[in-house]
């Protein structure tokens, strides 16, 4: 075994809700070599210790709130940290990813991350700090939003903490809640949904910066180096200009921005909605700890009845989110939708889905202003779109049956809804057309959390990427590569947790094995072959998972429009396109993946990647 790392801090926190029990623990070294840190640690543990089948709101889900291995050193962007669980929205995988400072500050408290398990009996928040760990009585807390819950956490233990917390979202369990932090939030997926279900409003850790490194002053260097190549970046100087409030500019140029719960792929008018119209609204850049970038743009509205709204982005899912769905151009209804959604802790992308969704279905008659509770649906209407976010967070009328995700709230409406349900496993899809950009489509189909961009980003689709090559995004029978490339990379990079805007750029994957090197002395990851293979066991490990749990090649598809219907895109290339070979696709992706044709590893792929005994808890899922 080679020399044990430093800047892991090796150990991780066990809080039990149940028992009041919290100990500390050890993370054995196999592991580390293995899985690294971040995603690695969180589906190694998740696939350890749940059972299969368990109830994702009862006392034997499990939560993992985890940081990458260089969180909380001076290296830029690498300090986002993540969540693991299993989802109450899809019944499978949970991932879920924030930035802020939260991950630096698990890093400071000394753990490399925290499983909380079980369930209090009422509402509780815990304190954490280097030398102490606290469970509290937060019945005073339970209802507040999530501002007001981190104020009161920040006033009580003071300047040096920072709080992950549930809005009211949560507590009322809606299926697709989120933890926030700052102005940012894990918010895909139903992690908040979990939390909110132990009856934990919040977690708080009050820590000095303090790190060891291996090597501290060849991090150093690195760091400087990263530094330099920023500055040189014309990326860089884009994305702090911007981050992605122009995002939108780009996908309806290549009519991928759905529209209309993905009829259109271009917005009429979408100027109105375009990166320099919030460039006029924008008062502020905040970024995540240790990033210069900067991307959080602070807008805040001007106008009645939107003047004094004011939000941390919102960045180019949201920006979509609460504008294509229900064809809205006034862009400070969506800061105040933005401002809401983090307020009462809920996840923007499912929640403006859910929405767009309940338009549709008014459109088409299946729902009717008996069923809104008054509220005409109304294509545009963004007055209606505002109250439906409180009515979601507070599951009144309709927004109780939206508050369980498209998938559910179909099955309760009936009368065909299903067929106007975009999702995939359950997880409402990101802002990318698929039609029109298929090898983004067809992640969507075979990630492992559901329908979700950054499970394996197509960049070369939307920005022209041309690594590993260019790519045709209406082609549908060649690109299985691209996708498990996109797939496996992602897995990659996140075992340090290195935020996806910047990871991307292509001289950071050098220069992350380099700092992995710099801060644990194991020269092995300095190897991109072994980092890939490390990513590979990750996607790998999450699928034996959902496998474990009952999924396979039936579940991975996309919304029967896609499948079915043309998409139009107002003049801009695209048009008529749909997804026409997702079988041929298929097959070629588990090919290449070394999976059965039902979509399942198989037992060769998992003797070499190290994951034997998965093969075991996966063996009756091969015969079936
Ligand atoms: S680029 Fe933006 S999201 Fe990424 S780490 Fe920096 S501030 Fe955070």
């Amino acid at each position: 075994m080679e020399k044990r790392m430093v800047e892991h801090t090796g150990r991780f926190l066990r809080i039990n809700l149940s028992t009041g029990e919290i100990r500390t623990e050890l993370i054995a070294e196999q592991v580390v070599m293995d899985y690294i840190s971040g995603r690695g640690f969180g589906i190694n543990y998740l696939y350890q210790e749940l059972a299969p089948n368990i109830d994702p709101l009862g006392e034997h889900n499990k939560l993992l709130l985890l940081t990458g291995v260089l969180a909380g050193t001076t290296a830029q962007s690498v300090s986002r940290w993540m969540v693991y669980t299993k989802s109450p929205l899809t019944g499978c995988l949970a991932r879920s990813v924030a930035g802020a400072d939260f991950g630096a500050w698990i890093k400071f408290a000394g753990y490399d991350f925290i499983i909380v398990e079980g369930k209090a009996e009422r509402p509780v928040y815990i304190h954490l700090t280097s030398d102490s760990c606290q469970i509290h009585d937060a019945r005073e807390l339970w209802g507040e939003n999530t501002v007001g819950t981190q104020e009161w956490l920040c006033q009580r233990y003071g300047k040096n903490t920072r709080v992950a917390c549930i809005g009211p979202a949560g507590e009322r369990l809606v299926k697709y809640a989120a933890i926030v932090t700052g102005r940012r939030s894990a918010s895909r997926c139903g992690v908040g949904t979990v939390m909110g279900s132990k009856k934990l409003k919040a977690i708080a850790i009050s820590a000095q910066r303090d790190l060891q490194l291996h090597d501290p002053a060849g991090f150093k260097q690195l760091a400087k180096e990263q530094i330099e190549l920023y500055r040189a970046s014309k990326s860089f100087h884009n994305w702090k200009d911007m981050g992605t409030t122009n995002t939108q500019d780009i996908t309806n140029k290549l009519g991928i921005f759905p529209v209309k719960n993905f009829r259109y792929g271009q917005q009429t008018d979408y100027k109105r909605i375009g990166g320099e119209e919030y460039r006029k609204l924008r008062i502020g850049d905040l970024g995540c700890y240790s990033c210069s970038a900067r991307c959080s743009k602070v807008h805040s509205g001007r106008s009645t009845p939107y003047a004094g709204a004011h939000s941390e982005g919102p960045e180019y899912e949201t920006i979509w989110v609460f504008t294509g769905p229900i064809d809205n151009t006034n862009i400070e209804a969506t800061v105040a939708a933005d401002q809401l959604c983090d307020d009462l802790g809920l996840d923007t992308i499912s929640t403006g889905s859910c929405i767009g969704f309940a338009y549709e279905l008014y459109e088409k008659g299946i729902l009717t202003k008996d069923d809104t509770d008054g509220l005409e649906l109304i294509y545009g209407n963004h007055s209606a779109m505002i109250t439906l976010i409180k009515k979601i967070a507070l599951r009144e009328g309709l927004g109780d049956i939206l508050a369980d995700g498209t998938m559910r709230a179909a099955d309760a409406i009936g009368k065909g809804a299903e067929a106007y349900a975009m999702h995939v496993k359950g997880l409402e899809l990101s802002g990318y057309e698929p039609r029109g950009a298929k090898s983004m489509g067809f992640n969507y189909a075979t990630s492992n959390i559901g329908a979700h961009h950054c499970y394996g980003y197509a960049r070369q689709e939307v920005f022209g990427a041309n690594i590993p090559r260019i790519v045709d995004r209406f082609a549908e029978e060649e690109n299985a590569d691209i996708v498990v490339y996109n797939q496996d990379f992602r897995a990659m990079i996140e075992v340090g947790i290195v935020c996806s805007f910047v990871s991307n750029w292509e001289w950071f994957p050098r220069l992350f094995g380099k700092m992995l090197v710099a801060a644990t002395g194991i020269d092995r990851f300095a190897d991109s072959d072994y980092l890939w293979r490390v990513g590979e066991r990750i996607v790998n490990l999450e699928r034996a998972f959902n496998v474990r749990e009952g999924f396979s090649r039936k579940q991975d598809t996309l919304p029967q429009r896609m499948l079915t219907e043309p998409l139009h895109t107002r003049g801009a290339p695209g048009e008529g396109q749909m997804v026409r070979a997702m079988d041929k696709f298929l097959d070629q992706y588990y090919e290449l993946r070394g999976w059965t044709k039902k979509g399942i590893p198989a037992p060769q792929k998992l003797n070499e990647l190290g994951l034997n005994y998965v093969i075991r808890d996966i063996t009756q899922h091969h015969s079936k």
